[in-house]
């Protein structure tokens, strides 16, 4: 079967947004979103483990958000197209049953859960489509010789054109329907 796999920050719903409302409560001079750009957005702006210690406690944290309006329809999509849906996602072992409690409860639907030390490792031979909003991810895709897809955002908005960058999933899905 058609392997996909599928990120959630910022692929199924607007992790940045919070991410910043979380930063901002410590460090309120953060900057906002629309001035981030790479990945280390953050230096300067407070410690690594103030960083991680957000992102984390926002996954622990996951079903209090919302997805994207699109995201049910662009998995459902997906699934009747075939794919068997691979969800990955950094984040810790732990915060496992209350990510599979969001995907759930906002009928998600997907196959499998992973959250790989290294997305990459992922990327096997039955894999023919990587979704993921990050340029290093999608490249290493790419190199394997999987096509790639995602959604543009603040971190990745310049340069990445080569990584099939889209505004929103209703773009990525007529790029993976064009492709299969
Ligand atoms: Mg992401």
């Amino acid at each position: 079967m058609k392997k996909i796999l599928v990120d959630i920050d910022n692929t199924l719903w607007n992790f940045s947004d919070e991410l910043y409302l979380q930063l901002k409560r410590k460090f309120p001079s953060f900057s906002q979103p629309s001035e981030w750009n790479g990945w280390d957005f953050w230096r300067g702006q407070c410690e690594e483990a103030d960083y991680w210690g957000a992102v984390n406690a926002i996954h622990f944290n996951q079903d209090k958000y919302i997805p994207f309006a699109e995201s049910k329809k662009f998995l459902q999509a997906l699934k009747k197209s075939g794919f068997y849906i691979l969800i990955m996602s950094y984040r810790l072992p732990a915060s496992l049953e209350v990510t599979r409690k969001w995907l759930n409860e906002n009928e998600l639907i997907f196959d499998e859960i992973q959250f790989p030390k290294e997305k990459a490792d992922l990327f096997g031979k039955d894999c023919c489509l990587v979704i993921d909003d990050e340029p290093r991810v999608l490249q290493k895709a790419q190199e394997k010789g999987i096509a790639t897809a995602g959604l543009r955002t603040y971190p990745n908005r310049e340069g990445q054109n080569e990584c099939n960058l889209f505004t929103d999933l209703d773009g990525v899905l007529a790029y993976v329907e064009s492709f299969k």
